[in-house]
């Protein structure tokens, strides 16, 4: 038997639909112009970053985390003014995710997205046994209700994701068709705000009027990606039963006391949205007077575009200038779109420079 087991490979006994799933990859070649990840180019405010010493001494690193997380969910809830028995905090987004799909999803049920978004809904699913129904974008990526809520007729689907604005097209979704979405395409409707500091009209608490709404936030857009924390905000029924499948200690202790800290100085964080925002209008006209060269309209940190040229020679001039950008090779209806991150002004410069150089 010992013999036998040693001639075995160990992943074919993983599941048949994780063995045939990849794993989450990014390219990370090591180039000057990082502006692939929609991260910000700009480090945490200097005040904030003076406190870390002391955040870091205060620590008890021998012992586990708060397992409630108390003064984080009470800091993230004084910020958003609701209160912190509606926030559940996770390490990063994607987690929240997937502790959605663990709690709501049968194996065999459905999720519903628009088409396309953000590539984590529909995998977390996959590794669930949950399907994904994919409802197609207009041609100016705003939502399509008619369709969304014709497939989701017959088994309406167990969870609804609403990335507003959309990655990676960059659109944020009419407050009113997020409303008819929510009151009519049945299950929870998660809209993820991950890039909402860059835009205008967020959804705000939703979920009092509408308690199947989940609010998604991260706080890797705006400076603090190495920290993972993302959290949920929801009726507290849903965040109480949630809250079951999130594994213990999931936030760790220097992410809980930095994120509180970092929340103390929020007002700092804003000038560095205003200057995103602005370097993102700059690089639109830009690129908008480049030949060739189609941006679409975006309310995020980032743009997507065509080139009108063969995507793969783009994409290697760039690199080989030391440019990295979001390629979404193979991919349907972007699959010749690069997605750029708004970086400083130089990085910008950079990559226009780039770009010029490689069409
Ligand atoms: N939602 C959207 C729409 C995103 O684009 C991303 C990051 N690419 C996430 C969630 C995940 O963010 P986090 O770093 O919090 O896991």
């Amino acid at each position: 038997m010992k013999k036998e087991l040693d001639r075995i490979d160990p992943g074919s006994l993983v599941r048949p639909r994780i063995r045939n799933a990849s794993a989450y990859h990014v390219d990370q070649c090591p180039c000057e112009v990082v502006l692939d990840a929609n991260e910000s180019p700009y480090p945490p405010p200097a005040k904030m970053r003076e406190r870390l010493w002391v955040v870091m001494a205060g620590t008890a690193f021998n012992r586990y985390p708060d397992m409630e997380t108390s003064l984080l969910r009470n800091a993230i809830a004084s910020k958003e003014g609701v209160d912190a028995a509606e926030i559940l905090p996770g390490n990063g987004s994607d987690e929240i995710v997937q502790s959605l799909v663990i709690a709501l999803c049968e194996p065999g049920s459905k999720i519903l997205t628009p088409s396309p978004t953000f590539s984590m809904y529909r995998a977390i699913a996959g590794f669930h046994g949950v399907d994904t129904i994919e409802a197609p974008l207009n041609e100016d990526w705003t939502l399509d209700t008619e369709t969304m809520v014709r497939l989701a007729g017959g088994q309406p689907p167990s969870i609804v994701f609403l990335a507003s604005p959309n990655n990676p097209t960059g659109v944020r979704y009419d407050l009113a068709d997020v409303e008819s979405i929510a009151d009519t395409c049945g299950g929870v409707v998660v809209v993820d705000e991950a890039y909402v500091d860059f835009s205008t009209e967020p959804v705000g608490a939703m979920f009092r009027d509408r308690p199947n709404v989940v609010i998604l936030k991260t706080l890797s857009k705006i400076g603090l990606a190495a920290l993972r924390l993302g959290y949920m905000m929801a009726d507290r029924r849903l965040i109480e039963q949630v809250n079951k499948v999130r594994l213990p200690f999931n936030i760790n202790s220097v992410t809980q006391a930095v994120v509180v800290e970092a929340l103390k100085y929020w007002e700092e964080f804003t000038p560095f949205f205003r200057e995103i925002i602005r370097e993102r209008d700059r690089v639109f006209r830009e690129l908008e007077s480049i030949s060739g060269v189609d941006p679409f309209p975006s309310e995020a940190n980032f743009i997507l575009m065509r080139t009108g040229t063969d995507p793969a020679l783009v994409f290697d001039s760039l690199i080989r200038k030391s440019v990295r950008v979001r390629w979404f090779k193979g991919a349907a209806r972007v699959g010749d779109c690069f997605r750029v991150t708004i970086g400083s002004p130089t990085e910008n410069d950079k990559f226009l420079t780039a770009l010029r150089q490689s069409l």
